[in-house]
């Protein structure tokens, strides 16, 4: 926990080190494939790689689980994107139903593999729901509902009515119900997956940071400790790739923060309604989530997000994003005035310029492969991403690589990118307030 009074904690409450954390490398060692980063990401692909009988290696600077894999809200959405419209200006009809159609599989992959390891972590198949918090939102989420079911998304819109039919709560005025996918508890899901890779024989070493990558036909992945040659490596390091000193103009690191309240009593569940407990999120510029978990806590938050000069990670406590956090919980969810907020955490998310994830290869031999830039959504597109890069490795192209395959956009270098981000973030935000004053003003 934190010095200040504030509920902090240094990664969140759904991860702590596990009991049996693995050794840190302390030799030298040979493998087929090492990968850096034990996220989403890097176990599905290790567990995807031994699945076609490649040796692995995954090296992990703290344990597994604590990066945006242990501290995320637990949505599995099919969200892709800025928005779908975004997309289909952007990329045309045909290859924005590709986009949301690799989103889908990525949430039906992602279910396969709870199945298929037996991971316990809450899975709700429950669906979320983009809505709007003023009906200034109404015209804007019928439109994209009706855009992305014209491109084949699993989506449709939801009226007033059928909001209030289903119990969610009045702050939220219509919306965009997203069909496939639900929540899951983040921290058991990563736990899962490490438990399994394990099984599977992945050689993990945990407390093991890169230090240094050597290229050449065969590369070598250096830690304190020792150092791994391997026929690939796989960066599996997202929002923290940038301070390995990679993919800086590629991706740009965000912080998000979040909550979670005490449990709420039968009463206090009841007057919520909130029966099929869909999370949500809004419409704000800046979206705001919200879901019930297992234990009837709600976790929520985004709403505020900052960036760091050059690519660095922000500090994860900042006490004013909480109390905006927790200021527009109070809004959003007045039934619940009496319930305390008994954690926040904050963690780091990766975005490119077209909020698209990206997969591919650097350095001059082309085996250093990357998959990073999920902007918010990783949950099932990193699941997804560790098959897509498995079938690299084998030198073949997942059915789904052609549809993220475009040109790189860069982010502007610096002092651009901070005085850019700046700005814009201070509009969105701008805008956001406005909006919430519209509420206040309309009640
Ligand atoms: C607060 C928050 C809320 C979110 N909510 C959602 C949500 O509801 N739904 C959704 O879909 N997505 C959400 N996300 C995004 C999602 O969590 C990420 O997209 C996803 O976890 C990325 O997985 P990853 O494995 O690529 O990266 P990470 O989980 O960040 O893993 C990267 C790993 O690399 C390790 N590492 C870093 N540097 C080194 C090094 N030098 N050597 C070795 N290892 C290193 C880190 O310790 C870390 O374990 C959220 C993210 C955050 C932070």
């Amino acid at each position: 926990m934190h010095e200040s009074k504030l509920p902090f904690h240094e990664i969140s409450p759904w991860v702590a080190p596990p009991a049996d954390l693995r050794p840190a490398l302390d030799r030298d060692l040979d493998a087929d494939v090492v990968i850096v980063g034990a996220g989403y990401t890097g176990l599905s692909t290790a567990l995807s790689l031994r699945a076609q009988g490649a040796d692995v290696v995954l090296l992990e600077r703290d344990f597994a689980g604590a990066g945006a894999s242990g501290r995320n809200a637990g949505h599995l959405t099919p969200t892709i994107g800025k928005d779908t419209p975004t997309l289909l200006r952007f990329f045309g009809p045909e290859r924005a139903s590709r986009l949301l159609a690799f989103a889908d599989a990525a949430v039906e992959y992602t279910e396969e593999t709870i199945r298929k390891f037996e991971i316990d972590c809450d899975y709700r198949d429950c669906g979320n729901i983009m809505a709007g918090v003023h009906p200034k939102h109404d015209a804007r989420l019928r439109k994209a509902a009706a855009t992305a079911s014209e491109l084949g998304a699993h989506v449709r819109y939801l009226p007033r009515d059928e909001l209030r039919e289903r119990g969610v709560p009045e702050a939220f005025c219509s919306g965009i119900l997203e069909e496939l996918g639900g929540h899951l508890h983040p921290g058991r899901y990563v736990l899962g997956l490490r438990r399994a890779a394990i099984e599977a024989g992945v050689r993990l070493f945990e407390g093991s940071g890169l230090v240094g990558l050597e290229s050449g036909a065969r590369v070598v992945a250096r830690c304190e400790g020792g150092g791994v040659k391997a026929d690939h490596a796989v960066l599996a390091t997202n929002a923290y790739t940038p301070g390995i000193g990679r993919l800086q103009r590629m991706i740009a690191p965000l912080r998000v923060q979040l909550f979670e309240t005490a449990p709420l009593d039968e009463s206090q569940l009841a007057e919520l309604g909130w029966r099929g407990r869909e999370g949500i999120y809004t419409s704000h510029e800046v979206l705001e989530s919200y879901r019930l978990t297992a234990r009837n806590t709600v976790v929520g938050g985004s709403g505020v997000v900052r960036h760091g000069w050059g690519g660095r990670l922000p500090k994860a406590y900042d006490r004013r994003a909480f109390e905006i956090i927790e200021g527009a919980f109070r809004e959003r969810f007045p039934t619940l005035h009496a319930v305390d907020v008994e954690s926040f955490w904050g963690g780091w998310i990766a975005f490119g310029m077209d909020f698209l994830p990206s997969l591919g290869s650097d350095g001059e031999h082309g085996n250093v492969l990357y998959g990073v830039g999920y902007a918010g959504h990783g949950v099932a597109q990193a699941t997804m991403m560790g098959a897509m890069l498995a079938a690299r490795v084998r030198g073949e192209e997942h059915e789904f690589e052609a549809a993220l395959r475009r040109r790189p956009l860069a982010w502007p270098p610096e002092p651009l990118r901070w005085v850019a981000g700046k700005l814009l973030n201070a509009t969105l935000e701008a805008v956001d307030r406005r909006t919430d004053r519209q509420i206040r003003a309309s009640r």
